[in-house]
């Protein structure tokens, strides 16, 4: 754990989120300024920086946050989405805390008209 770092707070339950499911590992929680419909983030409970920093022995963080969306997208009914990292800050990385980007909900009508775009 990072004492200075926002989602390392928020998955060991220490900062609110809305949070949209967890296990030992992962944490999914609602965006805070939302670019699409649906933006949820994928957060390893663990402190790593960026995709930048994963390192051999980092194990299976990634295909756990990849599946975490997956799983998380079919529960909630997206058809499509997108699935982000952003990675340093010429990437538009602006929390130093892995975190996977799923973005969606753009085919609903009822969020259609909220006009987001990416
Ligand atoms: P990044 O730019 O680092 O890839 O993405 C960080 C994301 O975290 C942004 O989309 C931003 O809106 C979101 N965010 C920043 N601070 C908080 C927070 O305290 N709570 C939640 N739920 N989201 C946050
Ligand atoms: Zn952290």
């Amino acid at each position: 754990m990072c004492m200075d770092c926002i989602f390392c707070k928020i998955a060991n339950g220490e900062s609110p989120a809305e949070t949209v499911a967890e296990d030992a590992d992962v944490k999914v929680i609602k965006d805070i300024h939302p670019k699409a419909p649906v933006h949820l983030l994928v957060i390893p409970k663990r402190h790593i920086e960026s995709v930048a920093h994963l390192e051999a022995d980092s194990g299976d963080v990634i295909a756990k946050l990849i599946y975490a969306a997956k799983h998380i997208a079919t529960e909630q009914g997206l058809r499509g989405y997108k699935l982000v990292f952003n990675v340093g800050r010429e990437g538009g990385q602006m929390i130093d805390h892995l975190h996977l980007h799923l973005l969606g909900g753009w085919e609903r009508p009822e969020d259609r008209k909220k006009g987001f775009s990416i």
